[in-house]
Order: C-alpha cells, then sequence, then structure tokens
C-alpha cells in the first residue's frame, strides 16, 4: 500500500515525513487528531525491516493516542513519531538533534515523549532544538521517566480487572506472567513483587529477565513460553501484536493487562478473548500512565497530581470491563465506544 492508501484507511488527514541526509535522520510524526489539543505521544527508535512497517507502526500508535488521551480525559490529541533505527554506523546525538528541529519546524503542533528505543537522555538532546519535548530532566521542567508511572497504571488495571474477574482486592499469591522487562515491564514487576504476586518472565534480552529473577524472584522461561504459562494475568509489556491468531489460543491465564500498545493485532482478536473467557484490559487504556505524566508536564509538572490521575485508571478500567459483560460485548469495543463518546462530546461543547 502507498503513504496515501495508509492513511486513509487509518483515518489519517497529516503525516510529516523528514530525512535529513547528514546525520541520517528518517523519521516520521504521524498526528491522527488533534480536536482536543496539540497531539501528545512518544518517539520511537528501533529497527524496521520496510518502511511501510514504520509508517504502519506510526499511524496505528498516533491513533492510540487519540483514544488513550480521550478516554484519560486528557486535552490532547494523538500523535507518534518514529525515528527509523539506522542499521550503519550513527552519532545518536547528531540524530536526535536533527529530530527536535523537525519538531521545532511543525511549531508545537506534535508534543514528543520517551517510547520504546529512547530515553530520557535523547529527550534532553531533542530539548536543545525545541521546546515541544516532555519526559526531560526535572531540572528542566520535566517529569523525567513516564515508565513508573505507566506501571503504576497498570498495576492499578490489574487490581480491577482481578476485583471484576476473581472478586479479590489484594495480590497475595496472584501470577502474573510478564512479557517484555525492559522500562515498564521491570516496574510493574516491582509493583506487583512489593503486593506479593509471584512473577514469570520472558525478555529477549537475558540480563533484563536475569534482573528480574534477581531482584523480584521471577522465574524466567523462553520467549515463546511466556504464552502458555499458567497464570492469572498475562501481562504484554514489550511490542505490539502480542494477541494474535497463533497465540491466543495457547493462553492459559483470566486476564490479559499490560503495557505494550497495540496489543490486539487485529480488532477480531478483542472478540477471540471474549470467547475464551479472557478478560482484556484495553491497552491504550490502562497503558495511559505515562502520557498522564507528560500531559502535567505540559501544564506545569505536578508529580502528586500525576499520581492521583493515573490511580484513576482503575476506575476507567473497570467501567469498561462491567460494561462489556453487561453488553457482552469485547472490552476493546467498549473502550473505543467510549473514548469516542468523549471526543464527540468534548468537541460538540
Ligand atoms: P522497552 O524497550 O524499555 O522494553 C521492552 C522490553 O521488551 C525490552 O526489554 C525488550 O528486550 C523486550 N522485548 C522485545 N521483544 C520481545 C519479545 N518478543 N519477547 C519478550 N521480550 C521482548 O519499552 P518500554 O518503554 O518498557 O515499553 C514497553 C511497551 O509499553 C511498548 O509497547 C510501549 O509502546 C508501551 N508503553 C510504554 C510506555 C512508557 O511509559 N514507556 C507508556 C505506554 C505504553
Amino acid at each position: 500500500m502507498g503513504v496515501f492508501d495508509q492513511m486513509s484507511h487509518y483515518d489519517y488527514g497529516e503525516v510529516h515525513l523528514k530525512r535529513d541526509a547528514a546525520t541520517g535522520l528518517q523519521a516520521i510524526i504521524a498526528i491522527h487528531d488533534s480536536r482536543l489539543g496539540p497531539a501528545l505521544g512518544g518517539c520511537r527508535f528501533i529497527h524496521y525491516e520496510t518502511e511501510e512497517d514504520a509508517l504502519v507502526d506510526a499511524l496505528r500508535l498516533a491513533r492510540g493516542m487519540t483514544y488513550k488521551a480521550a478516554i484519560t480525559g486528557i486535552a490532547h490529541g494523538g500523535g507518534k513519531s518514529v525515528i527509523i533505527k539506522p542499521r550503519q554506523e550513527f552519532d545518536r546525538a547528531a540524530l536526535f538533534r536533527a529530530f527536535g528541529s523537525f519538531l521545532d519546524d511543525l511549531g508545537g503542533h506534535y508534543i514528543t515523549a520517551e517510547d520504546s528505543g529512547t530515553g530520557l537522555e535523547d529527550m534532553e538532546i531533542v530539548r536543545t532544538a525545541t521546546k515541544h519535548v516532555t519526559g526531560v530532566k526535572p531540572e528542566h521542567g520535566g517529569s523525567g521517566d513516564p515508565s513508573p508511572f505507566t506501571a503504576l497504571g497498570v498495576r492499578r488495571g490489574i487490581e480491577a480487572c482481578v476485583k471484576y474477574v476473581m472478586g479479590r482486592s489484594d495480590m497475595d499469591n496472584l501470577t502474573v506472567a510478564v512479557q517484555g522487562v525492559g522500562h515498564v515491564g521491570y516496574h510493574l514487576c516491582k509493583e506487583l513483587h512489593a503486593m506479593g504476586a509471584k512473577l514469570t518472565v520472558a525478555d529477549i534480552d537475558p540480563l533484563k529477565s536475569e534482573r528480574a529473577n534477581r531482584e523480584f524472584g521471577a522465574e524466567v522461561v523462553e520467549l515463546d513460553d511466556i504464552y502458555s504459562v499458567e497464570c492469572d494475568v498475562f501481562a504484554p509489556c514489550a511490542l505490539g501484536s502480542a494477541l494474535n491468531d497463533g497465540t491466543i489460543p495457547r493462553l492459559n491465564c483470566k486476564i490479559v493487562a499490560g503495557a505494550a500498545n497495540n496489543q490486539l493485532a487485529e480488532p477480531r482478536h478483542g472478540e477471540d478473548l471474549m470467547q475464551r473467557g479472557i478478560c482484556y484490559a484495553p491497552d491504550y487504556t490502562i497503558n495511559a500512565g505515562g502520557l498522564v505524566n507528560v500531559a502535567q508536564e505540559v501544564i506545569g509538572y505536578d508529580a502528586d497530581k500525576a499520581r492521583d490521575k493515573t490511580l484513576q485508571i482503575y476506575d476507567t478500567i473497570y467501567e469498561i470491563v462491567e460494561r462489556a459483560d453487561t453488553a457482552m460485548a469485547p472490552t476493546s469495543r467498549i473502550a473505543d465506544t467510549i473514548a469516542e463518546e468523549r471526543l464527540r462530546s468534548a468537541v460538540q461543547r
């Protein structure tokens, strides 16, 4: 599919591309919707097999951000950026500075933050070229790494599902399989371990799974075995499309609730999970803690306010799960409906 076909497939009006020969920067900024405010969303820096993969990643992620902001009650639109990680040697600082200039040219229409493959140091470099960046150091008005907030929200979402499905308010000996123990997965394990949960983890980086074993007593399994671990909760915290035709039949859990964006390979997989009696916490709702945190940064950072709003993810997830149960509809569809209702009513006001 060509660029415009992809844009119409994902319902887009605006995508910005930048190639900077001097640094090797190849970047995409996808702005899905700015009716609620300037688009806000992270910058992903990973390898892609094809340019189309990078474009589709940006388009799917930014669309998710529109829904995430709407359902969480945040006055921002949905945007996301992707920098295609070069296969050849590159100067990271120069690359992110060039990306900052690209952002600056958009005049605040899109505000960036961290995502997979980027971190605080990268945002600090971006900051040298533009003010439209969040996730920078506290001494620069920033809130630092958003991952602990994302993990806090995911933990609250897990609590809501556990309450609804299992009738429990505690996590003692709750079994949780975490796929990917990077920034968010690590902090999620920390939260869950502190509450008495028993963890199983898998990560392509053995150092990360070993750290979870060392610090939280997590059992480490092979990458492909994480799907079939017998557990109460499966928490996808790696990259997208973890829930697909190949993996859903292998799940051995009551609840799927994790941080990854775009967990469902296709929307119909939300229906598949429901048919199998698995309660799914919609990704863009449960993982909104990081967005809450960086959105707070845009208006003047206050950690207490960000924390209070992140804790409310419990209520949003509980409402979705309850409504889905009553309507006998997939939670993913109910979340979309609530987000669309909020988008429409906010725009009409
Ligand atoms: P990260 O890159 O720090 O962590 C991802 C981890 O997953 C890495 O340790 C990586 O080695 C591992 N991984 C990759 N493929 C894997 C596989 N097939 N099996 C097992 N492990 C695998 O990224 P992150 O910031 O922790 O984000 C994780 C997910 O959560 C992403 O989908 C991201 O978009 C989403 N998310 C992150 C935030 C945030 O605050 N960082 C906010 C919202 C959503």
